[in-house]
């Protein structure tokens, strides 16, 4: 990929500014779309919040208004911000109506290639001058747009969970993807506060194809008993800076989660390193899945 051309380093054309972005529809409004909301409508964007059932949109809003009031807590919005910002979200349930006058769309809906497909293609008919935005984690954001009437249109905008804490937006460049889509991506996403990194459409992106080798790595060491999990963490922790070791974060995503990762990535990417370790596997079969099942490398309350 041409990343000078992708990413001028001078000024942008009006149009291709993130700030010519005004309104976001969000698709989804589960544990990413109602984080993404929050952080579209604290950058003073309108925000229409877009799911199946009116009664997950009511739970999400509840969320948000959670969310919100930490910041608030925390000294890190003020109460005047809060208020505008949850005035900024509507939802709704029909897909037209909401992607209908949006600059942009982002999609948060599950992980599933044949869904998004179907929902980019109805959102394109609905608003066929919007930047769509995914959010996939793990999916071809050329596959995704294959559908799209404006495949140029398409790309990944992939946030971190929690979405209002965490600093780093992926944004991904699909084959067709534009040289000003991506400026556009990028602006928007430093508009929301976001360190954002550019990578081209390949398995894993960047940051799970780094994360999920360093865990790989870090389970073979516990397996050849080279340290124990706390110590290996600890080198990560203390030698590089890392706010959390490898072991530990595996622990709070779900073995299961990191493994299917690390299956995809194997196949994709045809490199033996991410080929799951035996002990990953054992783990997985025995049900020691990390936090939510009370046991990984680390016991768990
Ligand atoms: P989630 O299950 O919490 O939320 C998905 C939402 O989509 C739900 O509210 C569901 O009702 C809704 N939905 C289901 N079918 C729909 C449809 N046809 N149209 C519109 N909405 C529909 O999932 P999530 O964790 O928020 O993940 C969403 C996307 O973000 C996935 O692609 C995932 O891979 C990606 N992602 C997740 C994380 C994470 O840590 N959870 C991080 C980065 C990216």
């Amino acid at each position: 990929m041409d990343f000078a051309r992708a990413i001028p380093g001078g000024r942008l054309p009006a149009m291709a500014e993130g700030t010519s972005i005004n309104t976001v529809a969000v698709l989804g409004s589960g544990t990413m779309g109602a984080g993404i909301a929050q952080v579209c409508a604290l950058a003073g964007c309108d925000v229409v919040l877009y799911d199946i059932d009116a009664a997950l949109l009511d739970r999400a809003l509840e969320r948000i208004g959670k969310s919100l009031q930490k910041g608030v807590d925390k000294g890190k919005v003020a109460e005047a911000e809060r208020d505008a910002a949850l005035a900024r979200i509507h939802t709704g349930v029909d897909l037209g109506a909401a992607a209908s006058g949006a600059d942009l769309v982002i999609e948060a809906v599950p992980e599933d290639l044949e869904l998004k497909r179907r929902i980019f293609k109805e959102v394109a008919a609905a608003a066929p001058e919007a930047l769509l935005g995914t959010n996939t984690s793990s999916l071809s954001i050329t596959a995704i747009a294959a559908d799209a009437t404006r495949p140029e249109r398409v790309i990944g905008m992939h946030f971190f969970n929690p979405v209002p804490v965490m600093k780093l937006l992926e944004v991904v460049v699909g084959q067709r993807t534009s040289a000003e889509t991506t400026a556009l991506a990028r602006s928007f996403g430093e508009r929301l506060g976001k360190e954002v990194v550019v990578v081209r459409d390949t398995p894993g992106f960047a940051s799970s194809r780094l994360g999920i080798c360093t865990a790989m790595e870090a389970i073979r060491m516990v397996e050849q008993e080279v340290a124990s999990p706390a110590d290996i963490d600890r080198a990560m922790v203390f030698g590089y800076g890392h706010p959390m070791g490898p072991l530990r974060l595996t622990d709070l995503v779900g073995l299961d989660v990191r493994m299917a990762i690390a299956e995809h990535l194997a196949r994709t990417l045809d490199a033996p390193h991410f080929e799951p370790p035996a002990l990953l596997q054992r783990m997985v079969a025995e049900r020691k899945l990390g936090r939510k099942s009370g046991q990984g490398f680390y016991e768990w309350e």
